[in-house]
């Protein structure tokens, strides 16, 4: 029998990738990994959630590819955990399975409106301008005037950025060429990021504040003139606030105390305000929201509280950015509140079954801790799942291929007739977008369809 270990990992992401880098470093223990991923292409959000214009961020892909460079690495992309392969099929190929497929959905807010046409969340249209191909179809009326975006993370301000780039800033990127050509007839005039509490405790950090300093024609503005802060908030300031918190203060009085100008957008920073309801016929007109105090709980924590002011505005579009949530998978455990599967530093356990841990189901990445933290995080979120995962191996006097019963995973995909894409398959697409991107000055031209993805590698091998 193979000594080797094989380990099968769900979810090409950061956290996939990290998980698989940290099992090619032990010394003492051999290793194979097989990778799969639903969609032909790796990455995860590196590919479908990071803002076209950051492509240094992305730039993290080289170490994943070097990482897909080991001999005991492969990676079976287009194949979806519970429709083409199963948790029994890998408890039967693999001594160990880690889960790291993030959190795809999104949190509500719960308020009446919110499935009007018009609203949508941040995660459709992140997906849909990275070329998603579950989201290539969808429709945004960027013919209308005002967008809320309400949240107040990084990825409220990236949905915000680029409603408010111009065509030529969003050219220079990989954005998806249907996103471009929508967003070039774009008729927005404001675009308002809603905050339900103060700019203290704003969830952006400040890199991605510091570019709406900089946008060529839209202007930003901090609802309420120049930013100050007040006594409570002051002495937090002095005391408690972070590096990052103390920087985002500066960068939002400079964007507050700036001249007005006379460019094409606005981009409003409103602190301190909650959407109560969502209204229209048919489709998204107003908004209607109520201004917050803070109130401190007995946790120390400070939340938002509803006061009787209201503000009501004319809205065309509204964007949801208030979280991403995980999807329960088929035979695992999930705590619907978190949106997480159930574990301990990333071994699952099951709170039905008096918290028994399983001894071959790992998770690592969002699926494991929330929506939370920048791509390095995983990397240290990882490295604690496969050091559990081999600590477990030892403590249980598990021995490689103990529970194996069926060879390679190879076979099952060919009975299957399932169309698995390689890591040499996913480089010709990669070179594929790259050339084509580069003939028109741009990082890559995306495919956005799976089909076209699978008819170039089939024409390319
Ligand atoms: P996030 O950082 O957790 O921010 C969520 C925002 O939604 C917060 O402002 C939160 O406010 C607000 N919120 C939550 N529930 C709300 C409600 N019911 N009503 C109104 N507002 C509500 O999440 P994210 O922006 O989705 O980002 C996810 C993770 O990816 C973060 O760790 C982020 O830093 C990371 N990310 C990083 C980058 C980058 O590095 N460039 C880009 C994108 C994403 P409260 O604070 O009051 O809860």
């Amino acid at each position: 029998m193979d000594a080797s270990w094989g380990i099968a990992v769900i979810g090409s992401g950061p956290a996939g990738f990290y998980s698989a880098g940290e099992l090619f470093r032990q010394e003492s223990f051999s290793i194979k990994v097989d990778m799969f991923d639903r969609l032909p292409t790796p990455f995860g959000l590196v590919r479908g959630g990071v803002a076209p214009d950051h492509q240094k961020i992305k730039s993290v892909t080289k170490i994943y590819s070097r990482i897909a460079e080991n001999p005991n690495f492969r990676f079976f992309g287009n194949v979806e955990f519970g429709r083409d392969i199963f948790q029994s099929d890998l408890l039967d190929h693999y001594d160990a399975v880690i889960y790291s497929v993030g959190s795809p959905a999104d949190r509500a807010l719960g308020v009446p409106g919110e499935d009007l046409s018009g609203s949508h969340s941040a995660t459709e249209f992140v997906a849909w301008y990275n070329g998603h191909p579950d989201f290539s179809n969808h429709k945004f009326d960027l013919s209308v005037k005002n967008a809320f975006v309400i949240g107040m993370g990084n990825v409220a301000l990236d949905v915000a950025r680029i409603l408010a780039k111009t065509p030529e800033e969003l050219a220079a990127t990989d954005i998806a060429g249907y996103a471009l050509e929508a967003l070039r007839e774009s008729q927005l005039e404001n675009i308002w990021l809603v905050g339900r509490r103060g700019p203290l405790q704003a969830a952006f950090t400040p890199s991605e504040a510091r570019e709406f300093l900089e946008l060529r024609e839209a202007e930003a503005v901090v609802e309420g003139g120049p930013l100050e802060l007040d006594t409570e908030s002051q002495k937090i300031l002095e005391t408690e606030a972070g590096k990052d918190t103390k920087k985002n203060i500066e960068i939002l009085k400079q964007i507050s105390e700036r001249e007005a100008s006379v460019k094409k957008k606005r981009v409003h920073f409103l602190f301190l305000a909650s959407p109560v309801e969502i209204s229209g016929e048919g489709k998204v007109e107003k908004i209607s929201m109520v201004r917050n105090q803070l109130v401190r709980r007995d946790d120390g924590s400070l939340r938002p509280q509803a006061t009787e002011k209201k503000i009501e505005e004319d809205a065309g579009l509204v964007f949801r950015s208030i979280g991403y949530l995980g999807k329960p998978l088929a035979d695992l455990p999930f705590d619907h509140k978190s949106g997480t599967i159930p574990n301990e530093c990333g071994q699952v356990k099951d709170p039905e079954n008096g918290n028994s841990f399983r001894c071959r189901e790992y998770v690592a990445g969002w699926i494991k801790r929330g929506p939370s933290g920048v791509i390095g995080t995983n990397k240290q979120d990882s490295v604690e799942t496969v050091h559990r995962m081999l600590e477990t191996f030892q403590a249980e006097k598990m021995e490689p291929g103990q529970y194996i019963t069926v060879p390679d995973i190879v076979s099952l995909l060919e009975s299957r007739k399932i169309e698995y894409v390689s890591f040499a398959d996913w480089k010709l697409l990669d070179a594929h977008e790259t050339e084509a991107g580069q003939a028109e000055g741009r990082p890559r031209l995306k495919l956005t369809s799976i089909a076209e993805m699978l008819e170039i590698i089939r024409q390319k091998r």
